[in-house]
């Protein structure tokens, strides 16, 4: 058994942004040619996505913004609901593959075929809202996962740790009256950041408060600022909720190298947040967990996170 898979797609690639576009396919192709250079593809099981069912995808976004989506890609539209959202004509396909990379990185893990699995996708997901595409994202990857893991599989208790360096607004919106699905979500301080949301004191709406978690750094934090608010709130967090399944939102824009953001982690920083969080779900869960690249825009770091991350994983050896 492979312990950790890698579920990929060249359709990922043909997402067409535009010119100029940060969320941009070269992105991925990045993540790509380091997984097979370093031979890290080849050691991992290497799963093949099918395209979402959108009776799924309904369970996390309006039908008529569905409709709208898929619309506006067959006329040919540029963007949607904000320019920032470019489209092309095969983006509504590849938005459905990159969900269901999610869910068939669930149900491998789940039939025990690998412990963990890693999601290199675009378009990425969680700032999507319910009827509304944001900040790059269509369809809301990490919750139609989690969505998934409720409906097929019956898990009810799980945890979504987004260390993207935006706030996961999207997937917060989605599950903060949920009381069984703890959100947290470590970013750069709205006041300083798109989208201006995620402050300490959003902890969540009714049954579901105190089952978010957002802890805002200020710009120029660091790996002692993340090392302590794991420490001190994240892992203590998970370990208290008893999560039966872990999913991560891994955006790497966090580096210190990223033209998107001022937080300045190194890329040994994505390797440790990843054993920790590997560590907590092999003692909590099974090692049941699921990572899906979010954010990350600096070509090079973007690559280096990214085989850090994956041999973390236990991708290595
Ligand atoms: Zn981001």
């Amino acid at each position: 058994m492979n312990h950790t898979g890698i579920v990929w797609s060249d359709v990922f690639l043909q997402h067409d942004t535009g010119p100029h576009h940060p969320e941009r396919a070269e992105r991925l192709q990045s993540i790509h040619d380091r997984l097979a250079s370093t031979g890290l593809l080849t050691r991992c099981r290497v799963i093949t996505p099918e395209p979402v069912d959108l009776s799924l995808v309904e369970r996390v976004h309006a039908g008529e913004y569905i409709g709208r989506f898929q619309e506006a890609c067959e006329q040919g539209r540029h963007s949607i609901d904000t320019s920032d959202c470019a489209i092309c004509p095969i983006s509504f396909d590849a938005a459905r593959l990159a969900a269901g990379a999610v869910v068939a990185a669930v149900d491998q893990v789940m039939a025990g075929r690998c412990v963990n699995a890693f999601c290199p996708v675009r378009p990425p997901g969680h700032h999507a809202e319910y009827r509304a595409a944001m900040g790059f994202c269509f369809f809301n990857n990490i919750a139609i996962g989690a969505e998934y893991l409720r409906v097929r599989y019956g898990l009810q208790r799980l945890v979504i740790l987004d260390w993207d360096v935006h706030h996961g607004n999207g997937t917060q919106h989605h599950f903060e009256a949920d009381p069984d699905l703890l959100f947290i979500s470590l970013h750069q301080h709205p006041y300083t950041l798109f989208p201006g949301t995620g402050f300490a004191q959003e902890t969540g709406v009714g049954d579901g408060v105190n089952a978010t978690m957002n802890i805002p750094l200020m710009p120029g934090s660091s790996d002692d600022e993340y090392r302590e608010a794991f420490d001190l709130q994240v892992l203590p967090a998970i370990s208290k909720f008893k999560p039966e399944f872990i999913l991560v939102s891994t955006g790497f824009d966090a580096h210190v190298c990223d033209p998107l953001a001022q937080i300045n982690l190194q890329t040994e920083s994505f390797a440790w947040m990843t054993r920790e969080t590997r560590a907590l779900a092999e003692s909590l869960c099974g090692g049941r967990l699921v990572t899906v690249v979010e954010g990350g825009y600096h070509l090079e770091a973007l690559a280096d996170c990214t085989q850090a991350h994956v041999e973390a994983l236990g991708g290595k050896g």
